[in-house]
């Protein structure tokens, strides 16, 4: 018998193809009357005619988000929100994007609506992760969780293949680490297998057909399910190698948990051998989860090696001792030989060692 708690998360979810359209009478449901659009500069223009569309419900566009959410652009969103008399913002974007708007509601405990372009699942998690000083601090905390996503398939058409790949091995990440997380539950199990599956067809005809709508929303739909992952129970070793990685070497987020997945999951196979079954049953092969994760990132033409990403050799070391310096809930034991023998692999590109 297995003995477990499960929290639900309070979100309300729209998903389907043209939903972006019921933003303003979701905001207006909300009791909301002023709305502060956020964004990346990328994607200003996509912002800039979502607030036309919402008119006077509108009370202007911040297209400053950046990835790990610097405490500054956060200070400048602040003051943009306050002067122009919003009462709520809507993010659009992925998860820099949504940090922001995470950012801003724990400063102002403004109502949060979020549109994600991304499969990175922010909008699914009491979480953020803040940077100041070069320094990432994460916290949890209710006024974090946004409260409307509308996932709307459309916005994700333009996501280029590439990042598609990799911010998908990104959900599926959080997903994995679901599977063997101390308060795993088996709703959350549930939720997992199906997104790893979900994300596991999708992303291979993605990168062939980035139009494919179908595709894209089951890639969708999976990187929601992995999103609940995320937010619902605790993460590990992937998770926290990843956090060391993108801080000491600036690697891209995306790509680092893309090149480092395989490894980490090899690792922990050993201690958790039904989570890397399940993972092999989700992408349906017959050999072990780790291998078909590493064939998975193979056939989307994922980057493989850290080194492609730019970290010096030197830097294996480096990462290996913060990796083990605080301790962290892990099914199996960190062992910093080992550790370092994981990272020196993904820094190569060798598969991951799977006995
Ligand atoms: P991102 O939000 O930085 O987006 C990457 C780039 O892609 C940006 O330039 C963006 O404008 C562009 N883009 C996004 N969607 C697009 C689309 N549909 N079409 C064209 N261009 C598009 O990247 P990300 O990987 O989604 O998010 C990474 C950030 O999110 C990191 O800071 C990470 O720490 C954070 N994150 C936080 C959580 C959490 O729970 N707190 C979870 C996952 C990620």
């Amino acid at each position: 018998m297995e003995t477990f708690i499960y929290n639900g998360l309070a979100t309300r979810v729209l998903f389907g193809s043209g939903t972006s359209r019921r933003l303003k009478a979701e905001i207006e449901r909300a009791g909301c009357k002023r709305a502060l659009v956020l964004g990346t500069a990328a994607q200003l223009k996509t912002i800039t005619d979502l607030a036309e569309e919402l008119g006077s419900l509108a009370a202007g566009v911040f297209a400053g988000a950046a990835m790990h959410t610097p405490v500054q652009v956060t200070e400048e969103a602040l003051i943009y929100f306050r002067d122009s008399g919003a009462d709520c913002t809507v993010a659009l974007g992925g998860g820099s994007s949504t940090g922001l708007g995470k950012a801003l509601a724990l400063r102002t405990d403004a109502m949060q609506f979020v549109l994600p372009t991304t499969y990175a699942g922010s909008e699914m998690t009491p979480i953020l992760g803040e940077t100041e000083n070069g320094v990432k601090t994460t916290q949890r905390g209710p006024r974090i969780q946004p409260e409307v996503t509308i996932y709307d398939v459309d916005l994700t058409l333009t996501l280029p293949p590439q990042l598609s790949a990799t911010s998908g091995v990104n959900a599926i990440a959080h997903a994995v680490e679901a599977l063997y997380a101390e308060d795993r539950n088996p709703v959350m199990s549930l939720m997992a297998e199906q997104a790893i599956a979900m994300l596991g067809r999708a992303l291979p005809v993605i990168v062939k057909t980035p139009l494919d709508k179908d595709a894209r929303a089951n890639a969708l739909q999976g990187a929601w399910l992995a999103g609940m992952c995320l937010g619902s129970v605790g993460m590990a070793l992937h998770h926290k190698l990843c956090h060391v990685l993108g801080g000491t070497f600036d690697l891209p987020h995306a790509e680092a948990h893309t090149i480092v997945l395989p490894h980490a999951l090899a690792y922990n196979a050993a201690a958790a051998p039904e989570a890397a079954r399940i993972v092999a049953r989700a992408l349906n092969v017959s050999g072990d989860g780790a291998t078909a994760l590493f064939d998975l990132n193979r056939s989307i033409a994922a980057p493989r090696a850290l080194r492609e990403l730019g970290m010096p050799e030197a830097g294996i070391d480096k990462a290996a001792d913060l990796a083990v310096r605080n301790p962290y809930w892990n099914p199996r034991p960190l062992q910093r030989d080992l550790i370092r023998d994981l990272i020196a692999r993904a820094w190569a590109g060798d598969p991951p060692q799977t006995n």
